[in-house]
C-alpha cells in the first residue's frame, strides 16, 4: 500500500480470480469457460469492426440492447449492457446499497459480493446456507433489504426454482433482490419474465459461460425502466463507453447465432450428467448442479490434496480455502474428452493415495 492509498480502502480485500496460469498448457476445468469455441460470425463480426475502432463505441449499445430485447421478450429500455456481468453486479451494489441499505446473500456464493459492497462501503450479512449446500428461501422473506442471489448459486451448481424466488421478490417490496443468472442457461429457469411484475428485480446475465465470450467481457442487466435508469446514471458518472467496439460486434453476432449456444450448453449439460456419474461411482458426493460445473468431494482424497495432484498433473480445477466448502472442488464441464482425461488422471491420484 502507498502511503496515498485512501483509508476508506485500508481492510479492502481484492476479489481472487480463478487461475489463468501462462507457464504451460493446462486442460482447463477452473473457470467455467465453455469448452466450445464462438461461431464463425462472431469471429467475422469482429474482424470487420476493426476499421471502425478510431471511433468511441456507442454508448448505449442500441443494437445489441434491442437484439437482447427481442431474444427476451422485453423493451430496450429494460436492458442495460456491461463490461461483464461483474460490472452490472458493482453498479447494483453502488446504485442500491448504502450504510441504511445492505445488501444480504448466502454465506457460500459467488465471492465478489463482499466486494462490492466492502469497495462500495455497503455493509452486508451473510445468511448461511442449509447442511445440503442448499438456500432456505424462509431466511430471505421479508427482510426488506437488498438481496443478491446467485441462481443456479456458486459454486454449489444448485439451483431455486423461479417461483421460489418471486417468493423473495414478493416479500421484500421495499428492497431491490438482484438476481445473478450466471449459470442459468444450463438447465435452471430465469426470472427475466417477472420484470414487469415487480419494479424491485434486476437481473444480471452474461456471454461468459453459456456463450463462450468469458475474453469478450459482455454482461447485461434486466428489470423495469426505473431501476435500469438508475444503473445508467452509475454508468454514465463511472464508464459510458463500457462495452467496446470488438465486444459489441461480437455480441450481436453471437446473438444471430443464439441456436448454436443453446446447443452447446445441452451438450454440456450431457457431458455432466456423464461425470457427476463417474465420479459418484469413484465414491465422490457430488451436489445436483444446473451450472457449467459440478462440485464434488472425495471420500479418499481432501479437496486441496486433489486440486494440487490434479494441478501438477497438467489438470487444473478450483479449489476454495473456505472452512465450510473447504473439502470440496469445482470442476468446470469441459468437453467429454476433457473429462475423460479428467477422470483417469483423478484414478491416477487415488490409486497412489491407497
Ligand atoms: C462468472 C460469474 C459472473 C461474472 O461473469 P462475467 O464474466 O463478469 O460476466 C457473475 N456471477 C457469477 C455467479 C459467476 O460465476
Amino acid at each position: 500500500m502507498s502511503r496515498f492509498f485512501s483509508g476508506k480502502y485500508e481492510s479492502l480485500e481484492a476479489y481472487i480470480p480463478g487461475e489463468q496460469p501462462q507457464d504451460m498448457k493446462y486442460i482447463k476445468l477452473n473457470t467455467n469457460e465453455s469448452p466450445f469455441p464462438t461461431s464463425q460470425k462472431v469471429a467475422n463480426m469482429t474482424e470487420k469492426e476493426c476499421v471502425s475502432l478510431r471511433l468511441y463505441s456507442d454508448p448505449e449499445c442500441t443494437a445489441l440492447r434491442e437484439k437482447l430485447a427481442q431474444l427476451y421478450k422485453v423493451e430496450d429500455e429494460n436492458v442495460l449492457v456491461t463490461n461483464g456481468s461483474d460490472e452490472i453486479l458493482n453498479f447494483a451494489f453502488m446504485a442500491f446499497g448504502d450504510t441504511s441499505h445492505p445488501f444480504v446473500f448466502p454465506d457460500v456464493t459467488y465471492g465478489f459480493y463482499t466486494v462490492f459492497a466492502d469497495v462500495n462501503g455497503v455493509p452486508y450479512e451473510e445468511i448461511p446456507l442449509m447442511d445440503n449446500f442448499k438456500i432456505n428461501i424462509n431466511d430471505y422473506i421479508g427482510l426488506n433489504k437488498n438481496i443478491v442471489i446467485a441462481n443456479p448459486n456458486a459454486p454449489t451448481g444448485i439451483a431455486l426454482k423461479r417461483e421460489q424466488i418471486e417468493k423473495i421478490i414478493k416479500s421484500n417490496p421495499d428492497a431491490v433482490v438482484v438476481v445473478d443468472e450466471a449459470y442459468v442457461d444450463f438447465g435452471a429457469e430465469s426470472c427475466i419474465p417477472l420484470i414487469n411484475k415487480y419494479d424491485n428485480l434486476l437481473v444480471a446475465q452474461t456471454f461468459s459461460k453459456s456463450r463462450s465470450m468469458a475474453g469478450a467481457r459482455l454482461g447485461y442487466g434486466i428489470a423495469c425502466k426505473e431501476l435500469i435508469r438508475d444503473l445508467n446514471t452509475i454508468k454514465y458518472s463511472t464508464n459510458p463507453y463500457n462495452v467496446n467496439r470488438l465486444t459489441m460486434a461480437a455480441g450481436i453476432a453471437a446473438l444471430e447465432e443464439n441456436d448454436y449456444y443453446m446447443e452447446n450448453c445441452k451438450k454440456i449439460e450431457d457431458i455432466r450428467q456423464f461425470t457427476a456419474n463417474e465420479l459418484e461411482k469413484r465414491g465422490f458426493e457430488v451436489l445436483p448442479s444446473r451450472t457449467n460445473f459440478i462440485f464434488a468431494k472425495s471420500d479418499k482424497i481432501s479437496g486441496e490434496k486433489l486440486y494440487l495432484s490434479l494441478k501438477e498433473r497438467g489438470v487444473l480445477i478450483r479449489h476454495f480455502t473456505k472452512e465450510k466448502i473447504k473439502d470440496y472442488n469445482r470442476i468446470t464441464i469441459g468437453t467429454r474428452q476433457e473429462m475423460e482425461i479428467f477422470l483417469n488422471t483423478v484414478d491416477e491420484i487415488i490409486k497412489q493415495e491407497e
